[in-house]
C-alpha cells in the first residue's frame, strides 16, 4: 500500500495525528481562523489559538467541534484537509484514516465524520470508538474477559465508559469537562475579587494552579482582569485553594456520573473494575488530585494513565496494528 495509514483523535479542544510507523506525528488545538468575508481558512491550529480574543474584524476564530461532535461542518474538514497535508506532504497516494467518535454518536453525526474526513482527503475511512481506543492507549488489554472502567476528561465531555471482551458494555456522556472547569474558575473570581478574566486566562490558571485535593502549601499567580467596577485592568493575585472551591461543582457531577455507571454495571464487572481500579484519560485527568479525589469518593483505586492526552490516538495507532494480526 502506497497511502499512509493514519490515525486521528479528532477532539473539542485537541486534534492529534498517529502515522503508522512513526507514531504522534501531530498535536494541535482545534481551532480554525476564517475571513468571514470569504470564508477562507486563514490559519489553524496553534496559529489559530493565539488569535482567540485578539482576531481583526474581518477574522474570526471557531471550535469546529463542540461536546465531542462535530458543529460546524465545513470548518471542520478546512482543519482536517489541512492537517493532514501537513502531515502527508505533496503525495498523490491519499492516507488510509481511522478517526475516532465518541461511543454515544448519532447516525447523523457518524455519517458528518466519515464525510468531513474524506473530503479531506482520505481515501478509506473507518471509525473507532473514543473509549476503546483511550483504554488501548492506556496500555489495557481490552480483548480480555475482564471488565475495566475508562474515564476520559477532555475540553467539551467527560466519558465514562465500561469495557469487556474488547467491547463497550456501557457508555455515558455528560457535558461537563475542561471548559466547564474554566468557566468556574471565571465565575469564583468575579464573585471573589470582582474581575473579569477571559477564557484563556481560566485555562491558564487551571493548568498552573488549579487542584482538587489542596496542595500541602497553596501555590499562588498574578492574573489580569478587568474591575468590573471601574472597567480599568487590575491585577489580582489568585492562590490554589481558590481553583480548589471553583472545581468543586463541576467535579461533584462527573462523580455523581461514575457512580451511576457503577452502580448500573453488573457486579461481576464492578468487581473487576474495583480490583483494577478506574483509568483516567483525557487532558482533564491532569489537573492535581484528581485520581486521589475520585478514589477518596467512590472508595475504589484510580489511576491516570501515562501521557493522558495522548491515549486515545495512541489506541488508534494499537488497532491499526491489530487489524493487520487478526
Ligand atoms: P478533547 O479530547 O476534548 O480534545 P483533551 O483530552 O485534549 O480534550 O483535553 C483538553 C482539556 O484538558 C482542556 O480543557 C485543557 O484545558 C485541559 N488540560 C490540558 N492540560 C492540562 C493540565 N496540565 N492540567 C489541567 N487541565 C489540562
Ligand atoms: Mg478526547
Amino acid at each position: 500500500m502506497f497511502g499512509q495509514e493514519i490515525g486521528i483523535d479528532l477532539g473539542t479542544a485537541t486534534v492529534l495525528i498517529y502515522v503508522k510507523g512513526k507514531g504522534i506525528v501531530l498535536r494541535e488545538p482545534s481551532v480554525v481562523a476564517i475571513e468571514k468575508s470569504t470564508k477562507k481558512v486563514v490559519y489553524v491550529g496553534n496559529l489559530a489559538e493565539k488569535m482567540i480574543g485578539r482576531t481583526p474584524s474581518n477574522i474570526e476564530t471557531i471550535r469546529p467541534l463542540k461536546d465531542g461532535v462535530i458543529s460546524n461542518y465545513e470548518a471542520t474538514a478546512k482543519m482536517l484537509k489541512f492537517l493532514l497535508r501537513k502531515v502527508c506532504g505533496k503525495t498523490i497516494f491519499k492516507p488510509r484514516v481511522m478517526v475516532c467518535i465518541p461511543s454515544t454518536i448519532s447516525e447523523v453525526e457518524d455519517r458528518a465524520v466519515r464525510e468531513a474526513a474524506y473530503e479531506a482527503g482520505a481515501k478509506f475511512v473507518e471509525l473507532i470508538e473514543e473509549p476503546r481506543a483511550a483504554a488501548m492507549g492506556a496500555g489495557i488489554d481490552i480483548k480480555k474477559p475482564m471488565g475495566s472502567m475508562i474515564v476520559d476528561v477532555g475540553g467539551g465531555t467527560t466519558d465514562v465508559a465500561v469495557i469487556s471482551f474488547g467491547s463497550i458494555v456501557k457508555a455515558k456522556s455528560i457535558k461537563v469537562a475542561g471548559d466547564k472547569f474554566d468557566e468556574a474558575i471565571i465565575k469564583y473570581i468575579r464573585k471573589t475579587y470582582n474581575i473579569l478574566i477571559g477564557e484563556p486566562t481560566a485555562e491558564e490558571v487551571k493548568i498552573k494552579i488549579g487542584c482538587l485535593v489542596p496542595f500541602d502549601t497553596a501555590i499562588e499567580m498574578d492574573i489580569k482582569g478587568r474591575n468590573l467596577d471601574t472597567g480599568l485592568p487590575m491585577v489580582v493575585v489568585v492562590n490554589s485553594d481558590d481553583i480548589y472551591h471553583a472545581l468543586k461543582e463541576p467535579i461533584s457531577e462527573i462523580i455523581d456520573a461514575i457512580h451511576i455507571m457503577l452502580s448500573d454495571t453488573p457486579p461481576e464487572l464492578v468487581g473487576d473494575i474495583s480490583e483494577n481500579g478506574i483509568v483516567l484519560t483525557g487532558g482533564g485527568a491532569l489537573i492535581y488530585g484528581f485520581a486521589e479525589l475520585i478514589s477518596d469518593k467512590i472508595g475504589i483505586p484510580v489511576v491516570v494513565a501515562k501521557d493522558p492526552i495522548e491515549c486515545v490516538v495512541k489506541g488508534t495507532g494499537i488497532a491499526m496494528q491489530n487489524r493487520e494480526i487478526s
